[in-house]
């Protein structure tokens, strides 16, 4: 399970998240939907300590991820960005045993064998050789995605992983998310694909000025909401 209690961060005087409580229990996928500057990014980063909250805390598993050292933590924890963030020059197969290599410690053939494993699952084994520059946006995506899924993390943070994909490359990266769901995952989805957060989400938390103003199931956000913000964000977006 993930908890986030309470957390704030502030980048100088600007109160960026000001108490965002979000519980995501073991297995399920929640989505975070809001307007832009609401905060999404931040709570993603705060999760995994790529920022230091201000305030609040965060429990992975029950125990807080704030103490202790940072680089075990993003052990537990994998990250998909909006931009892939692959290394150019090296081959897809190199991106994904890297870190298995350095951050896991492990051998290269262990490490080979995860990352074709991983490969396997999103369907671009054939392009272990390949430089992600010659791959689609969506396979690139699919490379990042099998690149977190490699260090075996216990939660999955998305940010926008579909947004700088063409239109018809969306549908599969989404397809992947959704599989991922469906085995187990525990999953934090910032999305702006209403569709995957009615579909696929257990649970959606909606993000305003810093908190999250409203949260629950799919149905009840996105037919029966409470709160205006949140009735008017959705009159913009659907
Ligand atoms: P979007 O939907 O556009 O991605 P978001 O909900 O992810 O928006 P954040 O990126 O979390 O929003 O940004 C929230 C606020 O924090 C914004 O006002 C932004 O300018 C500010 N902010 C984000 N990162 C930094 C930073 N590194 N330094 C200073 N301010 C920042
Ligand atoms: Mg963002």
């Amino acid at each position: 399970s993930l908890e986030v209690t309470g957390v704030e961060l502030a980048f100088g005087n600007n109160k960026v998240l000001r108490g965002v409580n979000l519980a995501v229990p073991a297995g399920h996928t929640a989505c975070v939907i809001g307007p832009s500057g609401s905060g999404k990014s931040t709570l993603l980063r705060a999760i995994n300590r790529l920022l230091e909250p201000d305030a609040g805390d965060v429990l992975l598993g029950g125990e807080s991820v704030l103490r202790g050292d940072a680089d075990v933590l993003r052990r537990r924890i994998g990250m998909v960005f909006q931009h892939f963030n692959l290394f150019p020059h090296k081959s897809v197969l190199d991106n994904i045993t890297l870190p298995l290599r350095k951050i896991k410690q492990l051998d290269i053939e262990a490490a080979q064998s995860a990352a074709r494993a991983q490969l396997e699952l999103v369907g671009l084994a054939h392009k272990a050789g390949a430089r992600p520059g010659t791959l689609s946006g969506g396979q690139q995506q699919r490379v990042a995605i099998a690149r977190a899924l490699a260090m075996k993390p216990e939660v999955m943070l998305f940010d926008e992983a579909t947004s700088a994909l063409d239109p018809e490359l969306v549908k599969g990266v989404l397809a992947l998310m959704a599989d991922l769901a469906q085995t187990g995952m525990t999953m934090v989805v910032v999305t702006h694909e209403m569709g995957f957060a009615r579909e696929v989400a257990d649970q959606v938390a909606f993000m305003d000025q810093g908190v999250v103003v409203e949260s629950g199931v799919p149905e009840q956000i996105f037919t029966d909401a409470d709160s205006p913000r949140l009735r008017q964000f959705l009159a913009q977006v659907l």
